[in-house]
């Protein structure tokens, strides 16, 4: 029998669920990768609560889907956790691999997970050459074939679920603005940054490895942002004063946030990368930390602590979509604009004693020009690759959709893991696009020095109250006037670059 639409009070009951659900996973992953719990139990949540993406109930939501947001979100999510039960295996068994295998190179043993740091720090680039060789030799023989599975057991989901791929589903569980019209502006941004890029890509090339832009190989990439020099600007102990600081400078008193918990311990287990567990939105948002110090941590503690303000401040009369699901381009943004102070020159003298900060502005706008183009052709890859009858086809696709954006072969072999599910690419490119239209918005608004203005920060609070009601299109309309942008990314980069 064919599945009916759920009543008001099945969706009442299922939304509650789908709630308990998402905090159960919240707290357990918070739980693991603080280090306060040794094992990773996600297989018993799933169980309590597989009614939720079982086919039939999915099916069941989706007839409900009429032109609203919040069902539509809803449905999106069931079909997310229906994809997610199918290649549950997959997921466990390659992280397993990753876990365990190691490459050799001159008898020196790397595991799998450390190659891209080895590669970050390794200045021998023969060496690198080969550790990247041998990794890729890896994922080929052992890691590709189960994502090759994983990737087909999808396709035939989507079609359980009766459409014609993964792209056509998402075409009805996105509007788009996030899809089609985006990938519109994502060709147009590559060509009208590809100038820009190259310029700024063989400055940045020749001055951290020695080679020039068309020279450089996918394994140089990696020691082209790990810039060793910069680290000493960036202890490790002002790190937490100084995102303190910046939230009262914008009327936030971090330490007396009662429903946010800083887990900042020392403990053996504990992830050396902050991450945010927004358990109960708004009242328990915990943000995790250890610090390392460096750029890359302080962009992380930065970045992690935009989403923990954003859900800490998200109205708790909002509805379960709209505190938990909804538009990740939104959260995402509100991560960027606090990520990106820690490359504002305005801020770094404010906040550090900081020494040449233009000219490390002008290495954070070349590496987000790198990384905005990279995902600009990802998306453009993506769509293809769900609309693909024979994925192993898409191989030489993918290589050639990222080496023409990058300048730089990328590994063919990465085809299939290089594929973040649900199109979360989206929600990426639109948060840049967010952030630079949001600040330049602000800086408008408030003056250069925006991030210490009271009434900066008071809009933001009342923004992050809305949670993840609006979608990001929305509420950029909303305060700015303007239409989301991709161009803003390319004009906030041309400001920094010379
Ligand atoms: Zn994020």
């Amino acid at each position: 029998m064919p599945p009916a639409p759920p009543s008001d009070r099945e969706l009442d009951t299922y939304r509650e669920q789908a709630d308990r659900f998402i905090a159960e996973l919240d707290e357990e992953f918070y739980l693991h990768y603080a280090g306060l719990k040794d094992t990773f139990d996600l297989t018993p949540i799933y169980e309590r609560h597989k009614n939720l993406t079982e086919l039939d109930q999915v099916q069941s939501i989706g007839l409900a889907v009429n032109g609203g947001a919040r069902v539509r979100e809803l449905w999106r999510f069931a079909c997310e956790g229906y994809f997610g039960d199918l290649t549950r295996d997959h997921a466990e068994k390659v992280a397993e691999l990753e876990a365990e295998l190691s490459v050799t190179v001159n008898g020196d043993e790397i595991p799998y997970r450390m190659v891209r740091p080895a590669l970050a720090n390794e200045p021998d680039r023969d060496k690198r050459r080969e550790l990247d060789t041998r990794a890729n030799d890896v994922l080929d023989e052992h890691m590709n074939p189960l994502n090759l599975d994983a990737a087909r057991v999808v396709q035939q989901g989507a079609r359980d679920l009766g459409f014609a791929n993964y792209l056509e589903l998402y075409r009805k569980a996105l509007p788009t603005s996030a899809l089609d019209d985006l990938a519109e502006q994502c060709r147009y941004f590559l060509d009208s940054t590809e100038n820009l890029y190259e310029d700024a890509a063989d400055k940045l090339f020749r001055a951290r490895v020695g080679v020039s832009l068309s020279e450089a190989q996918r394994w140089d990439v990696p020691r082209l942002f790990r810039a060793p020099e910069w680290d000493e600007m960036f202890p490790a102990d002002r790190m937490v004063p100084a995102l303190e600081k910046t939230l009262a400078d914008l009327g936030i008193d971090l330490q007396s946030q009662e429903n946010v918990t800083l887990d900042l311990d020392e403990r053996p287990n504990k992830s050396p990368r902050a991450f945010c567990a927004p358990i109960e939105v708004p009242d328990r948002v915990v943000l995790v930390m250890q610090p390392i110090g460096g750029p890359d941590d302080w962009r992380a503690l930065f970045h992690e602590g935009g989403h923990t303000e954003h859900f800490a401040h998200t109205s708790r009369d909002l509805s379960m979509e709209e505190k938990r699901l909804g538009d990740n381009a939104v959260t995402e943004g509100w991560a960027m604009l606090l990520q990106h102070l820690t490359d504002e020159p305005a801020w770094l003298t404010g906040m550090l004693d900081f020494a040449r900060p233009s000219e490390y502005a002008v290495e954070g706008a070349t590496g987000l020009l790198y990384f905005v183009r990279r995902y600009a052709a990802k998306l453009l890859y993506e769509l293809e690759f769900h609309a693909a009858e024979d994925v192993t086809t898409m191989q030489a696709r993918y290589a050639e959709l990222l080496s023409d954006a990058l300048k730089i072969e990328v590994t063919p072999a990465n085809y299939l893991a290089d594929i973040d599910s649900g199109f979360y690419v989206s929600s990426y490119l639109r948060s840049w696009a967010f952030e630079a239209q949001l600040r330049a918005y602000l800086k408008e608004k408030f003056g250069t020095r925006w991030f210490a203005a009271r009434d900066a920060g008071f809009l933001l609070r009342e923004l992050w109250g809305e949670g993840q009601r609006m979608r990001a299109e929305e509420m950029l309309k909303e305060v700015t006037g303007s239409t989301l942008d991709m161009e803003a990314v390319a004009e906030r980069v041309r400001e920094v670059l010379p």
